[in-house]
């Protein structure tokens, strides 16, 4: 099976994501692009150490363990419990707000959720095992390493799970037991999957995080190429795709030759190491390179993100008290309630959202007097979903880390909140940074998500219509969405 798109393009393995639409191929002209491996000294030798992605993993492994161990037997109390605390105060900012944009999905490299998983499949922590596996692979695996069904080679899977996750999110966010519930409930998932499919099925098509991640990752300053994809058609060997005795396959199912989105790359390294014409580089581009949104999936993990990051700005950061009580029904009690929001949240979500956002992408091209599908107009102006969406979560999280980032301390000397002090900083006293002017940064963010998507809607619509004048018509319904979306995440943030 050979599909046309760079993460996809494999004859071996299993098929990395296959969006239920062919994607426009929206570009903008190449831009800058500065090879971190040749600036940076030292860089690539860390990459191609065996013992790289061991190296990031285990320390998280660890800190993982103290998580779920805190969850399950630390105090209730979520604000002293190390689960909420490092998870959705720590973990969540430094995500969203630095690792994505900066470094695109590194935490895929580091994260210890598939690490039994991987340990399982290959019986080896850091060597690496030569042999041969279903789907051409030139590595040992162990496990049934089956292929994972064609019908689910997408990532609405994904759109289901985060948004079913999301809806308890109150519960999620406030109580230790449930973080560590379902963060030790996707551990076991994803080893169980890894004992069944291949490599990082459970990743690319399952992990409830990958959705979004994959999604905003497209805006990150980094991305890792094949430093010359010509080297890449020569290549005899596709060792990237397949493994050798340096490497594991990619475990993301990717041939670097065609790899053209940050989406689906783990940024595990192996490949680095399995290279053998030395052909990949680590580039520094200017923010939000990558513009193709290639199926409705991957579109609707924009709309529910949008979605979600409305629904939560009500429910953490609004008056509305009632809202809240709903949300948080297995408090209050208040289930018909629950069941409203649930409505609203979904129906906001995967129906409302998407229904205006096509109203608005169909006046797009009526006013530009386009003759190109509207499934393409419409996937294509969807990658605004991304800097819209991923600016907001960013504002959003700004008082997390600001305000609520003061409990990191205490829970550091103190993790399960039972009155230890192990380094000195347990009494250290609750006090939020600047919390009156971090309004000022949630707008200049917003402001920042908002720019960046009227120049990328102006881009789109020169791609799609092929004129300057038609490219501005196009840009007018866009540009109001745009800004309607700004100027909502704005009173509610401000209001
Ligand atoms: S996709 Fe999910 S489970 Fe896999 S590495 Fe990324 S966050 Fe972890
Ligand atoms: S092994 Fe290297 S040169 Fe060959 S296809 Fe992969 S990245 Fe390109
Ligand atoms: S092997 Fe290379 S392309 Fe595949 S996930 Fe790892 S870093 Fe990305």
């Amino acid at each position: 099976m050979v599909e046309q798109t760079g993460e996809r393009t494999t004859r071996v393995g299993v098929r990395p994501p296959k969006s239920s639409g062919n994607g426009p191929a929206i570009s903008e002209p190449k831009a800058f692009r500065l090879d971190l491996f040749k600036a940076i000294p030292g860089l690539k030798w860390l990459t191609k150490l065996r013992s790289f992605q061991f190296l990031l993993m285990m320390p998280n492994l660890v800190v993982f363990y103290i998580i779920i161990m805190a969850g399950f037997i630390g105090t209730p109390v979520g604000n002293k419990n190390i689960a909420i605390v490092f998870i959705w105060i720590l973990w969540w900012f430094v995500l969203i707000g630095v690792l994505l944009p900066f470094g695109s999905r590194v935490w895929c490299a580091m994260c210890p959720m598939p690490f039994f998983g991987d340990w399982f499949q290959r019986r080896a922590l850091i060597k690496v095992r030569t042999g041969k596996a279903a789907g051409g692979l030139k590595n040992k695996m162990f496990g049934q390493h089956r292929k994972w069904p064609k019908a689910l080679s997408n990532i609405w899977l994904q759109n289901f799970g985060f948004l079913a996750m999301c809806t308890f999110s109150v519960q999620l966010v406030t109580r230790p037991i449930v973080t560590a519930a379902v963060l030790g409930g996707i551990t076991v998932i994803a080893t169980l999957l890894a004992m069944v499919y291949r490599q990082r099925t459970f990743c690319t098509y399952i992990c409830p995080v990958s959705g979004f991640l994959s999604l905003y990752s497209m805006t990150s300053v980094v991305e890792l190429r094949s430093a010359d994809s010509d080297v890449c058609l020569k290549c005899k060997t596709k060792s990237c795709r397949t493994g050798n005795e340096d490497g594991w396959g990619c475990p993301w199912f990717i041939y670097m030759g065609k790899l053209d989105r940050n989406n689906y790359c783990g940024l595990c390294m192996e490949c680095v190491k399995s290279c053998p014409n030395d052909n990949i580089a680590l580039n520094l581009r200017p923010f939000a390179s990558d513009v193709k949104i290639k199926g409705y999936d991957e579109a609707w993990k924009g709309f529910i993100m949008l979605a979600l990051a409305m629904a939560y700005s009500v429910i953490l950061l609004g008056p509305n008290g009632q809202v809240k009580d709903w949300a948080n029904a297995t408090e209050t009690g208040y289930w018909a309630g629950f069941g409203i929001y649930s409505l609203i949240l979904w129906g906001s979500a995967l129906v409302v959202l998407p229904a205006l956002f096509f109203g608005f992408t169909w006046l797009a091209r009526r006013l530009a007097a386009g003759v190109v599908p509207m499934k393409q107009v419409f996937l294509s102006y969807a990658y605004l979903l991304v800097p819209l969406g991923l600016l907001a979560w960013i504002a959003f999280s700004v008082p997390l880390i600001f305000v609520n980032g003061a409990y990191i301390l205490p829970v550091l000397s103190d993790p399960f909140g039972w009155g230890w002090d192990l380094f000195g900083t347990a009494q250290v006293a609750w006090s939020p940074v600047w919390p009156e002017y971090l309004v000022f940064a949630q707008i200049a963010l917003l402001m920042y998500g908002l720019y960046v998507a009227l120049r990328k809607a102006y881009a789109i619509g020169l791609t799609l219509f092929g004129s300057n004048t038609a490219a501005t018509r196009g840009l007018v319904p866009m540009g109001v969405f745009s800004l309607a979306i700004t100027l909502a995440f704005i009173s509610f943030f401000a209001g």
